[in-house]
């Protein structure tokens, strides 16, 4: 059931003193109190918020278990419960990726990516009656402020990738009613019906020079749903015309900044000053290879050096892995300081506002080391916290850049669906 938002209590968190509101902490910190002091209670007084993680993969492929230690095992992950407490999570959403092993190219081929989705929610969905004090589905802003008062993390539903529709408007439907809230519309290849940013080089791809017909449709159809549009993944082209297409402001679930780090995947700053006339929130990912800028060189290279492999080795896939282990070991990059996140924070603060920057780590989607040195994991949030205080940054901004902004877009997209304007 939707509920009037403007009392919704994350806009208290938004506005109030550290304390005041969402974690439920008695007071702010004590007169004098140290940065690391002040911190903590900024971050224990917002609704922190993840915009991206796939740990839903283990979960189904593995079969991980949040209430088992990650750090240890065979599975070694970013996220497990404790970690999630550890990094003052009040809400994540949890990835429902479906590769490629689910659509084959070939003409005719059945897809199974329908299917495959499904089991994904419903392992999720499984996690949460798992553990039900610590976990719960939240499909609305004021159930994640709800939960977040109860203590527990509120798991939100993002399905990455727009090819487990099926280009059925039908099965767009059907993910809603299980409580997906965002469709990031490609992964890194070209669906049907819009553009991705991982294939534009590829010859071979059909491409449409951004959204067809069809994928402003499903764009309106997701408005109309209060489902959110997530543009990360998609080509430049794709985003421009979502833009001129959403009534309802869209998010970026896990993009970095271009102008930091030359990769497509990342956002331009005129992408970046869109989304804020939007009303929308970008989400900055952490994976190194998107915030590093000689990383991102050799990431852009990527694709190409395994094609070259898998030619040379086509029946060898493990050796292909093995390869580009080694080709990426050569390189002796060291691990990327947390800072570097940071920056592209700040940068997005600087050319959008603050009010249209958020987080979205892509835990458990990127190798295990491949995330900012001190952000190890999903407990290394209170480290973005610290780090944006000490740089200057206001409570309140740092409230809205953890979680605030997302839960406002998510409210101002139910709030379209539950009043949609009137046709001209
Ligand atoms: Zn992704």
């Amino acid at each position: 059931m939707r509920r009037s938002l403007a009392l919704l209590p994350f806009m208290l968190a938004a506005c109030g003193p550290p304390g005041g509101a969402g974690g439920g902490a008695p007071s702010g910190p004590p007169p004098g109190a140290s940065l690391e002091e002040r911190a903590r209670a900024v971050h224990r007084a917002a609704i922190v918020v993840d915009g991206h993680n796939d740990i839903t993969l283990a979960i189904v492929d593995q079969g991980f278990d949040l209430g088992r230690d990650g750090t240890r095992g065979r599975t070694r992950t970013h996220t497990d419960l404790r970690r999630l407490k550890a990094g003052g999570l009040g809400a994540v959403f949890f990835a429902i990726y479906v590769d490629g092993r689910f659509t084959p190219r070939t003409p005719g081929a059945r897809s199974h990516a329908y299917e495959r989705a499904r089991a994904m929610i419903a392992a999720v969905q499984a996690q949460t009656r798992a553990h039900p004090r610590s976990l719960a589905l939240a499909t609305t802003a004021a159930d994640v402020a709800r939960l977040r008062r109860s203590g527990k993390v509120a798991v939100l539903l993002g399905l990455e990738g727009g090819l487990p529709i099926e280009n059925s408007l039908e099965k767009l439907r059907a993910f809603h009613a299980l409580g997906v809230r965002y469709m990031t519309l490609t992964h890194w290849s070209t669906t049907e019906w819009a553009d991705s940013s991982g294939d534009l080089e590829d010859p071979a791809v059909k491409h449409h020079d951004g959204l067809t017909d069809f994928g402003r449709e499903i764009v309106r159809e997701m408005n109309r749903l209060g489902m959110l549009v997530d543009v990360s993944h998609v080509a430049d082209r794709t985003f421009f015309d979502v833009l001129a297409t959403s009534r309802a402001p869209v998010i970026a679930s896990h993009s970095s900044v271009r102008a930091l780090a030359d990769h497509p995947r990342n956002l331009t700053d005129e992408m970046l000053r869109a989304l804020a006339r939007n009303g929308g929130v970008a989400m900055i990912n952490f994976f190194d290879g998107f915030i590093d800028r000689r990383k991102a060189e050799v990431v852009k290279h990527t694709a190409e050096r395994r094609k070259q492999l898998q030619a040379l080795y086509p029946k060898d896939a493990a050796r292909v892995n093995r390869e580009i282990e080694a080709w990426w070991a050569s390189h002796g990059f060291p691990r990327t300081p947390l800072a570097t996140l940071v920056d592209h924070l700040e940068h997005a603060v600087r050319v959008a506002g603050v009010d249209h920057v958020g987080l979205g780590s892509d835990f458990d989607g990127v190798p295990h080391d491949m995330v900012p040195e001190g952000l190890d994991d999903v407990a290394g949030f209170p480290a973005i916290t610290l780090e944006l205080l000490r740089r200057g940054h206001s409570p309140e901004g740092i409230t809205k850049i953890l979680g605030g902004n997302l839960l406002r877009v998510l409210a101002a997209a139910e709030r379209l669906a539950a009043h949609p304007p009137t046709p001209k």
